[in-house]
């Protein structure tokens, strides 16, 4: 019998093709393995077989008519962030409860165009504002990996947590995320994934609930680079309804998987080296560095010298968005409402209500850097570092092909672990990635190797816009080299 639940995207769509299996008997494994491992993961936001099922049937039909599509019966987890049709979509929050969107995100369209079906909903930090999924209005995500010999609860890393803790547990074969900080190639990097976030315009952000519009990406999370090439392909595309969508045509992602990278001039950027890195990041960043080198590839230093802003910007700017994004739940058209005593005290107490508490921090900080006064001292400068930012980025692209750095400054961490110190400490998670998003540069996270207590760490190759195919051949070069096949310990189910 197949076991479903260690097959990659690839190997599952080759036992679809040749009717080793159908949609519906691989949906039905991933159904019972979704909802024998909720009570111990709490990855899922909805699950809904009777949808789950008739996606799997539907494709099925298709197949049977002869007209499978590329991810034809593959299941798949989608991030809560994705309006899914008739389908309960929160993001997390309790202002979004029993919101069922009477339209499709452009995304999951392309998904389910190419014949993908979807296993369940995933759950994420709320409003995807977060590195560890813990701020989730269902309650934290808890990652299937655990460090050798300690049976301590590790956060999936966040925001997309609950879908990389489904994927990494073998409850899907590919799943969506949002990266508007590095909310994909984080917690990709704390499960041993592949996460990538195309270039800002690539993925329509149509129908993905609006955090930090200029910063939203779209992306996909696997279990190879192949099957992130694929997945990056299928969701892109141009999208009339994303004023921001990028008019051009979708190369053939997976072909640049296995290309040489003999030639390739691969940046290591110095800023990149923080004081206080643990000994195996940095170990592995010098192996990862060897590795390429070793395959054809040049190394070469560079300098990002805005590095050290681009957290204090993001933090502004990301904010600012969201304050006026999120000025839309005010209990009058869909989510929750409590009732006050005139219009004003009902936005007052339903917001107060519906929102938590990371939400509210950054609705303050997001009015206040806008407010009359502030504005120029706060979100024009900030502004001013973004552009200096990707000119840094410019400047070192005349250099390399590729820029090759840490995912993450750290590994998973125990549930509360950083909660509980301060929100900083939280956004410190991001410092490798926030400078992608706000380039709006391609970037993608590939699981390395694991660090002395058996967790898993992932190296970050970024590139040029638009330049995902050189991404996708160093990534491939990186996953190939470093042989990473290790996978957690079935403790959940
Ligand atoms: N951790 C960052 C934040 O909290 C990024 C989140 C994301 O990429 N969605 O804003």
């Amino acid at each position: 019998m197949t076991d479903f639940t260690t097959l990659t995207l690839h190997e599952a769509l080759d036992g679809l093709a040749k009717k080793d299996f159908s949609a519906r008997e691989a949906m039905e494994a991933h159904l019972d393995a979704a909802e024998a491992a909720q009570g111990a993961l709490n990855c899922f936001s909805v699950i809904d077989r009777e949808h789950a099922l008739a996606t799997a049937d539907a494709s099925d039909a298709r197949r049977a008519k002869g007209e499978a599509g590329l991810l034809e019966g593959a299941p798949l987890a989608i991030k809560d962030l994705f309006a899914v049709k008739g389908v309960e979509t929160t993001a997390s929050s309790n202002i979004l409860k029993g919101f069922r969107p009477p339209y499709e995100s452009t995304v999951t369209q392309n998904l389910w165009n190419a014949g993908a079906t979807m296993v369940a909903k995933t759950s994420m930090d709320e409003f995807a504002m977060g590195s560890s999924n813990e701020t989730a209005a269902s309650g934290p995500v808890i990652n299937p990996w655990k460090a050798t010999g300690s049976d301590e609860a590790l956060v999936p890393g966040g925001s997309s947590g609950g879908s990389v803790s489904a994927l990494a547990a073998g409850i899907s074969y590919g799943a969506t995320g949002t990266d508007t900080g590095g909310s994909i190639r984080q917690p990709a990097a704390f499960t041993g994934l592949v996460g990538v976030k195309p270039t800002y315009g690539r993925c329509s952000r149509w129908g993905v609930v609006a955090f930090a519009s200029s910063l939203d990406h779209p992306g996909p999370i696997a279990k190879t680079v192949k099957d992130a090439a694929l997945l990056t392909q299928v969701m892109s595309g141009h999208d009339p309804k994303d004023s921001t969508s990028y008019p051009g045509a979708v190369p053939d992602f997976a072909a640049a998987v296995g290309r040489s990278v003999k030639g390739l001039r691969i940046g290591i950027p110095k800023e990149y080296r923080l004081e206080g890195m643990p000994a195996d990041i940095e170990r592995l960043w010098g192996e990862g560095a060897e590795w390429l080198k070793a395959a054809g590839a040049e190394i070469v230093e560079v300098s990002l010298p805005m590095t050290k802003y681009a957290l204090p910007a993001y933090y502004i700017i990301a904010p600012a968005e969201a304050s006026s994004n999120l000025a839309r739940y005010d209990g009058m058209r869909y989510g929750q409402r409590i009732e006050g005593d005139d219009l004003i005290d009902t936005y007052e107490k339903t917001r107060a209500a519906g929102f938590g508490k990371e939400v509210q921090r950054r609705i303050m900080i997001g009015t206040y850097v806008l407010s009359a006064g502030y504005y120029d001292a706060y979100y024009v400068k900030a502004l001013k570092v973004r552009r200096k930012i990707l000119e840094d980025f410019n400047a070192a692209f005349e250099k390399c092909d590729a820029l090759l750095t840490p995912a993450t400054p750290s590994a998973a961490f125990g549930i509360g672990s950083k909660a509980k110190a301060s929100p900083i400490e939280m956004y410190l998670n991001d410092v490798f990635t926030v400078t992608a998003n706000i380039a709006g540069v391609p970037a993608m996270s590939v699981p390395a190797g694991l660090d002395a207590n058996g967790l898993p760490l992932g190296l970050q190759i970024i590139t040029k816009a638009l330049d995902e195919e050189t991404m996708f051949t160093v990534g491939a070069a990186i996953e190939d080299a470093a042989g990473f096949t290790a996978k957690p310990e079935r403790w959940w189910a």
